[in-house]
């Protein structure tokens, strides 16, 4: 029993073996005067420093990143002074003038009459698992900017169309400005899967999506599928004779393709039929509304022979 409640001289060389061995660095600074009473030898081989040259909290602070050290260290110091235990992740400045990735385990050490007496920790280096946070991150932004995306055609989806709808269409209330929308449908899409096979039918809507994108050229344009062989062209301050040129625009694009499309009822080469709308909305308009409008242009330029455009105008 005494053994365990006293130690002796034999267990201390245990626990100093113990510690000095481990990966985690202990260290101890006595609060009174703000020395380092103790760091493991093993600080050297992580940092370069040498053990003797860890003196004072300040050479601590001063082998910190300047972007971590005033948080870093006054998190520190208040958590110390109202004894509580707590963690700090940091870079360390090595010697070659690097950094490691550091968490800082620290426990506060009181003395019979309650004051802080020393601080106790561990440094852990953490370098690897930053990294590896810093990886998710960049995957997690690279997923946010795929969910974006169209798969097939790489162009923005509808997820993105409807964001930046809403975004437009508020823009466009609280201005007054016009706003104009497209929708473009390929004509007799379903004869050309049928006739030229399901992947040349994938190319083709690459393709129309890559070249319809020319056609969205100012910085707030978005051009996006819409689904299937749809796509649509968010045009914000863009009156109606604007968006009638662009809507040509995007018909000359598709022209100068030359895409074949031996089944078409209407051209020897694959065409579009577009709807055009603009409106200014009001506070009490939806932008569902103004799809379905737009929508129904759409139907029309179909039904009156398709490879054109309607205009609201045209109504
Ligand atoms: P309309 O001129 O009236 O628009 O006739 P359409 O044949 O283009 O229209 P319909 O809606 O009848 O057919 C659309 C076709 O688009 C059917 C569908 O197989 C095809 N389609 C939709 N999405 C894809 C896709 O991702 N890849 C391919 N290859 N085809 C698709
Ligand atoms: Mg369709
Ligand atoms: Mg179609």
């Amino acid at each position: 029993m005494s053994a365990m409640t006293e130690p002796t001289s034999a267990d201390s060389t245990v626990y100093k073996t113990l510690l000095e061995s481990t990966k985690a660095i202990p260290w101890k600074i006595d609060w009174a005067t703000m020395t380092f009473a103790y760091i493991g030898p093993q600080i050297e081989a992580l940092l370069g420093w040498p053990q003797s040259s860890w003196l004072s909290a300040n050479d601590w602070a001063e082998r910190m990143h300047p972007e971590d050290r005033d948080s870093v260290v006054g998190f520190c110091v208040s958590q110390s002074q109202a004894g509580c235990d707590h963690e700090a992740d940091y870079r360390a400045l090595t010697r070659d003038g690097g950094y490691v990735w550091i968490r800082d385990v620290v426990h506060v050490l009181r003395n019979e009459s309650g004051e802080v007496e020393a601080l106790i920790g561990f440094m852990f280096d953490i370098s690897e698992r930053k990294q590896t946070e810093q990886q998710l991150l960049q995957l997690q932004q690279q997923l946010e900017e795929l969910s974006y995306l169209d798969g097939l055609t790489g162009v923005a989806n509808r997820r993105m169309f409807d964001s930046r709808l809403q975004v437009e269409w508020n823009n466009a209330q609280r201005t007054g400005q016009p706003l104009s929308l497209i929708l473009l449908d390929i004509d007799f899409f379903k004869e050309y899967n049928d006739h030229y096979g399901h992947i040349q039918g994938d190319d083709c809507l690459k393709n129309v999506g890559q070249a319809l994108s020319r056609a969205a050229v100012r910085p707030r344009d978005l051009m996006a599928r819409y689904g299937g062989e749809e796509f649509v062209l968010l045009l914000p301050e863009t009156d109606a004779l604007a968006a009638a040129q662009v809507a040509e625009r995007c018909r000359q694009l598709i022209e100068e393709q030359n895409i074949l499309h031996a089944r078409s009822q209407v051209a020897p080469l694959l065409t579009l039929s577009l709807g055009v709308g603009t409106l200014m909305p009001g506070p009490h308009d939806q932008p569902q509304t103004f799809i379905e409008q737009v929508d129904r242009l759409l139907y029309k330029a179909k039904h009156q022979g398709r490879n054109r455009a309607v205009l609201i105008a045209d109504l």
